[in-house]
């Protein structure tokens, strides 16, 4: 490098002048971030230092910088944790990319408030771009806006800067830090990326920064939850990843928490012996831990000839189509092969291979566009701030690397693990877990994923504890190290003692015995000690559960949620399709059997790709369920023709979702009438709605009428009844349907139905909680529909009750204050009968 023309910055505000050393936080004392100045302002306008091009603004306003034709990088951050102000107090007066004069306003900003709610008003001007500079003003002495500060020398950059050659690529990761990458982060960052030789790169979706470049960092505007990728080429590039993917997901120097919800936050790995994240799987393990890192795959930019690349990928797509239906084929009827049949529907997708065709057209390799492609598509999904869209990004990033290796020439191997392992990694894909060896391995724990993830619920399929949304800690866990994984409290313990794995083991012996009981005796009828018969039925979301559920002692289904039939699908199923599923399914019910089909429920946090809906400010409280349907009457006139096919092969019942006005069901009667009476249907299906919405259960007694049936969806009822939304990671533990609040209306609910001669079910997640069941008998609620594998304990526990005993446990709860109260009456209500009930059995 070497130097041109000397460059005066001028003082960006009016106040005091002090040298950074005084700066009460060590990133910008230490010069971390740069060296320059801080003022302690006494105007409220930030101005540009210098004329250039406004590099980064952030999105909340606090920090700005400006980028001069040689390259001189400024940047001006006011006030010190500004960040966490989100915007409140800043007006921002440019935008990013736009070329600004030295001395025009950038930012106005209240300095009252700031003073009031962030830390410091103290505002640095920093040389990002490491230029050696001058003092042209008296340290401590008070500047002008607009006077000249500093004189820098500006270098000139060799051209050899940017970064060359194939580049190695890291797996995609999730960022976790509360305000993104803002200037603190992306210091530590930026300073550990300068360690190495070799040229870095930080890529969201399709932008990419240089990671030595604090000002580029903070330009990707990243936030938490970001799908995040680094990239490296040069001598040093596996070696720089792993340690920027390492210090990355630790949080850059920030103390962050696990990105699922409840995930409490840990202490240091030194000093914490229990680590936490959350149950994706019951059970525990005692064994020993075993890392399962991916390699970094060598992912070369530029392709060769175009054609080459095309059929390059169209290689890969078709090898990974064919490894995907042997895997379907050989999983036959289980939640796997499911898992493997939306896998081929993603490869189709004709989004995702326009964009990987488009960059192909641009002399990109196939493996770089194919990349790129899947990864911009799941980041989009993921940034939807929507659960199960999350998922599905999950589901991508699997199959993508699938697609990925094969056109690499990559073998796909099979991990060499010794007995007793507990797996421990970033995130594990689908495809990975469906093919775990399970005489191996006894359990897994994950820093990514979700309770609701398809590798939670595959691991659950195989019996397999696992936890997902741990600390990055366990990364950093040595190989062979025992540890105790107590799945069921949400727990990894690093130093176990014999006590606690003997006292789990035995708990995990008296489970599994308890468990075989249960299965053993599934046909049982669910009635109660003193002769009160309830119904337990299942929920399900397609046939094959229908016929597991039936194999566990099922009597019927009580909520088929119809719009998870055709979640994984790009395009609407025809008519004929949809007649043949609602038909197969009340065929494997038979004529003795409930069949609830609830109409689609979507919007909300169930979006379908294939019924496109405009973006709401409140999805749950807009446009959802019934609402949806009546503003798209042909759709449900079309579903309503599907389901009544199967009328007389089941006993067949439709229900409504999320009705809150008596119209809607009146019109949705009309619908379904219209309909029956075009397909020449002498008797309508029975007809009911879910009580989800407070209103519909407060006015329980003026629906009661004019259905056949109520079925309570505890898990909206909750939400809209305490107005928390039933994804929010701060609200999940207060978002209780034990609250007495919830319990009150279910208990109108059934009275206003009972008082009818009509029948309540209880569909809810609620449902499914032993703890609840002699509460709800209590209440006097018919049916519970349960998640599947929970219908043989469901039915256990009904019949060791006794329906008296539940009805004053249900009048005590009703008033209660809180939750936690519930919970702890129903426990010693629970202690009690165990206690009873063993009593009576010897
Ligand atoms: C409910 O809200 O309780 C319910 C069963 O419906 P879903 O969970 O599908 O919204
Ligand atoms: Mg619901």
């Amino acid at each position: 490098m070497t130097t041109t023309q000397p460059l005066e910055l001028l003082a960006p505000l009016a106040g005091v002048l002090l040298p950074l050393d005084q700066v009460p936080d060590p990133v910008f004392s230490s010069r971390l971030i740069g060296d320059g100045v801080c003022i302690d302002p006494t105007s409220q306008t930030l101005c540009a230092p210098l004329a250039g091009v406004i590099s980064t603004i952030q999105d909340s306003g606090h920090a700005v910088s400006v980028t001069d034709d040689h390259g001189v990088q400024v940047l001006m951050h006011i006030g010190l944790d500004t960040v966490n102000l989100a915007g409140k107090g800043f007006t921002r007066l440019v935008e990013e990319g736009q070329r600004v004069e030295a001395g025009q306003p950038l930012i106005e900003f209240d300095a009252d408030f700031i003073a009031l709610n962030a830390r410091s008003l103290l505002t640095l001007m920093l040389v990002v771009s490491g230029e050696p500079f001058v003092l042209l003003a008296t340290d401590a002495g008070l500047v002008e806006t607009g006077q000249p500060l500093l004189r820098v020398a500006p270098l000139v950059r060799a051209a050899n800067d940017e970064e060359e050659g194939d580049a190695l690529f890291s797996k995609p990761l999730t960022l976790p830090n509360a305000n993104g990458l803002h200037a603190r982060p992306a210091a530590v960052l930026a300073q550990a990326a300068k360690g190495f030789k070799a040229s870095i790169c930080l890529h969201k979706q399709t932008q990419s920064a240089n990671a030595k470049s604090l000002v580029a960092i903070m330009g990707l505007q990243t936030v938490r939850g970001d799908t995040l990728q680094v990239s490296a080429a040069g001598p040093d590039a596996a070696a720089a990843i792993q340690a920027l993917v390492a210090l990355l997901v630790a949080g850059c120097g920030e103390t962050v928490v696990g990105m699922a919800e409840g995930v409490a936050a840990v202490a240091p790995l030194s000093s914490a012996t229990v680590l936490r994240g959350v149950c994706a799987s019951p059970g525990s393990a005692f064994g020993q831990v075993v890392q399962v890192a991916e390699p970094a795959l060598a992912i070369p930019e530029t392709g060769g000839a175009e054609a080459l690349e095309r059929a390059a990928l169209d290689r890969g797509l078709l090898a990974a189509t064919q490894a995907l239906q042997t895997l379907q084929a050989k999983a036959q009827g289980s939640a796997q092969a499911e898992i493997f049949r939306a896998h081929q529907e993603l490869l189709d997708d004709p989004t995702l291979l326009e964009h990987a065709h488009d960059l192909l057209a641009t002399g990109k390799s196939a493996a770089f566009a194919w990349n790129r492609a899947t990864l911009a598509t799941a980041a989009m999904l993921q940034g939807l701030g929507n659960a199960l869209l999350a998922e599905r990004a999950a589901d991508l990033a699997d199959v993508g690397q699938r697609v990925l290796k094969l056109i690499l020439g990559i073998p796909e191997h099979a991990w060499d693990l010794p007995e007793r392992a507990i797996l421990i990694a970033e995130q594990l894909t689908p495809s990975q877990t469906a093919s775990l060896d399970t005489q191996k391995v006894l359990g897994f724990v994950t820093v990514g994923g979700g309770a609701t993830s398809h590798v939670a619920i595959l691991a659950r399929a195989l019996g397999l504890p696992a936890l997902c949304g741990a600390p990055a800690q366990v990364l950093a866990l040595v190989n062979g190290k025992q540890v105790l994984l107590d799945a069921d409290k949400g727990e990894l313990h690093l130093a176990p003692n014999l006590a606690a794995i003997e006292q789990l083991e035995a708990a995990r012996q008296q489970q599994m015995l308890r468990r075989q009981r249960e299965v053993a005796q599934a046909a049982l009828p669910a009635v109660t000690r003193d002769g009160h018969h309830v119904e337990v039925t299942a929920n399900v979301a397609s046939l094959q559960e229908v016929e597991q559920s039936l194999s566990l002692g099922g009597e019927g289904v009580g909520l088929l949620r119809s719009e998870f039939l055709y979640l994984d699908r790009n395009r609407a199923p025809s008519p004929e399709e949809q007649a043949g599923t609602y038909s197969a399914i009340a065929r494997a019910l038979g004529p003795e059997r409930n069949l609830v089909v609830r109409t689609l429920d979507v919007g909300g946090d169930k979006p379908l790709a294939y019924v496109p809906m405009a973006a709401e400010t409140n999805p749950f409280l807009g446009l959802r369920g019934i609402r949806l349907c009546l503003e798209r009457p042909e759709l449900l006139r079309e579903q309503l023709r599907a389901i009544l096919a199967s009328a007389g092969l089941a006993r067949l019942h439709i229900m409504l979702p999320m009705v809150s006005l008596l119209s809607e069901l009146r019109q949705a009667r009309q619908i379904l009438e219209e309909e029956a009476t075009a397909l020449g249907l002498a008797r309508l299906p029975k007809l009911g709605i879910m009580i989800e919405v407070p209103s519909a259960a407060l006015m329980a007694d003026v629906f009661a009428p004019h259905v056949d049936f109520f079925s309570i969806g505890t898990n909206d009822l909750t939400q809209y009844t305490l107005a928390m939304d039933r994804d929010h990671p701060r609200l999940a533990s207060q978002a209780d349907s034990f609250h007495p609040a919830v319990l009150r209306l279910i208990a109108t609910t059934v009275k206003a139905a009972h008082a009818h001669g009509k029948w309540v079910g209880v569909c809810g997640a609620l449902a499914s909680e032993t703890l609840a069941v002699p509460m709800l008998i209590g209440l006097g609620v018919d049916e519970l529909s349960v998640s599947v594998p929970l219908i043989p304990s469901i039915k256990a526990t009904v019949r060791d009750l006794n329906l008296a005993d539940c009805q004053l446990i249900a009048r005590q709860v009703l008033n209660l204050e809180e939750a936690a109260q519930v919970r702890e009456a129903l426990n010693q209500y629970h202690a009690a009968t165990v206690e009873t009930s063993w009593v009576v059995e010897n």
